[in-house]
């Protein structure tokens, strides 16, 4: 008849919420694939929407608007939810590994779990600093910050590390906010100092001159202090040490370097790139396992290297879903054809933003 038994259903699991995963669960919603049992896992049941991150420390935006909601999606899509987090995978016996609950088996697994950034390689990096990633510590970091600036009188040093968009904007933001609650209890901002640390000889580096230069501008006008050209190499009790030898004494250290991957992914045996991200070709397939499919900073699309940003994750949900059904069904799979230029908005941390794209660089004000 028309039923069909547990036992014959196909076992199709999204790990991680990110921003492709969000696609692919709207469109099982839209179009549910019979036979398949769809299983979300996550470690975070309100996934971050990254681009409003900065708004979100700004205080342009709430909790709400910068989050999505993982529970009605699922219901939607007929997806259970399970909220842990994976740890390691069985690739063998075809199992996701997590925290609290028995392994998870799958047929079919696709990965979106995002990226944090890099903090490993650098001494005493990560028992002081605060990674902007998971994004949920950090906002719990911040709002500690929040409470140390409104009960200290004296001077204060707050430095980033990592100069590329996100560094930059958060900076911005966290100066912007600050700025605003020390005004709403009638202070003054004058004791905060801000640092910006990077280890290329521009900010933005991967952004074109024109954006660099606006940037460089609004840096200097807000009396930030711009230190490139050093790695970082050491961290310990707020002294943050450089290449040179410089050393900086600092009360809050954010970090917004470079992103990496989970150290599980390697560990479990699937190809990875030299910064453990997982290597897959045109289609979102493993290089390694053929039924395991990866989208957004996790993936690392062999063919065509992409930076780690929403704006593509969210472009490769499409095809991820696409070839998801197509796996399912036995069909062959489709190529993933990424855009060679993208726009980027970068925020200034005062409901204005920078649009960068290819050689070019508009400055206005972003509608909220
Ligand atoms: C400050 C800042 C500003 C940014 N601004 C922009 C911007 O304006 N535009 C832009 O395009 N990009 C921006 N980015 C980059 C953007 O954040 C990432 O490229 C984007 O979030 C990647 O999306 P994703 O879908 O790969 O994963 P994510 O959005 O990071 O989602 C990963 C999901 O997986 C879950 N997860 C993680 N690990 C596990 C686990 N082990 N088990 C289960 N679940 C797990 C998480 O809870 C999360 O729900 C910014 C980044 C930063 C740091």
């Amino acid at each position: 008849m028309g039923y069909v038994e547990a036992s014959d259903l196909k076992d199709l699991v999204l790990l991680g919420g990110g921003h492709s995963h969000v696609g692919v669960l709207k469109r099982f919603g839209e179009r549910p694939f019979p036979g398949v049992r769809l299983t979300a896992i996550c470690r975070d049941v309100r996934t971050p929407y990254s681009g409003m991150l900065p708004g979100l420390i700004a205080g342009h935006y709430t909790f709400d608007d910068a989050h999505i909601d993982l529970e009605p999606l699922c219901r939607f899509a007929g997806a259970r939810l399970y909220h842990d987090e994976a740890i390691a995978l069985d690739l063998a016996e075809r199992k996701v590994v997590c925290k609290s609950r028995p392994p998870i088996r799958y047929d079919l697994l696709s990965i979106n779990i995002g990226s944090t950034p890099a903090i490993l390689e650098v001494p005493g990096a990560a028992d002081s600093v605060v990674p902007v990633k998971p994004i949920q510590q950090f906002i719990a970091r911040w709002e500690a910050l929040c409470h140390r600036v409104l009960s200290r009188e004296g001077p204060m040093r707050i430095g980033v590390v990592g100069a590329g968009a996100g560094g930059v904007e958060i900076l911005l933001a966290v100066q912007f906010r600050l700025g605003r609650l020390l005004a709403a209890h009638g202070r003054r901002a004058d004791h905060l100092q801000y640092y910006l640390f990077s280890d290329t000889g521009r900010i933005l580096p991967t952004h074109n001159a024109r954006t660099r230069r606006i940037f460089e501008r609004i840096l200097a006008k807000r009396r930030v202090r711009v230190l490139t050209g050093h790695r970082v190499v050491e961290v310990a009790d707020g002294r943050l040490r450089r290449a040179d030898g410089g050393e900086y004494v600092l009360d809050e250290i954010l970090w917004a370097t470079a992103a990496r991957a989970a150290q599980w992914l390697a560990q479990s045996g699937l190809a990875v790139d030299d910064r453990g991200f997982v290597e897959v070709a045109d289609t979102l397939q493993s290089l390694s396992h053929p039924n395991v499919f990866a989208a957004g900073d996790i993936a690392a699309l062999v063919n065509h290297p992409l930076p780690k940003s929403g704006v593509f994750a969210v472009r490769e949900g499409k095809a991820l879903e696409q070839n998801l059904r197509r796996a399912l069904s036995g069909h062959p799979l489709a190529p993933f054809r990424p855009q060679r230029q993208s726009l980027s908005l970068i925020s200034t941390g005062d409901r204005h933003a920078v649009a960068s794209r290819n050689g070019w660089a508009l400055e206005g004000r972003l509608l909220w």
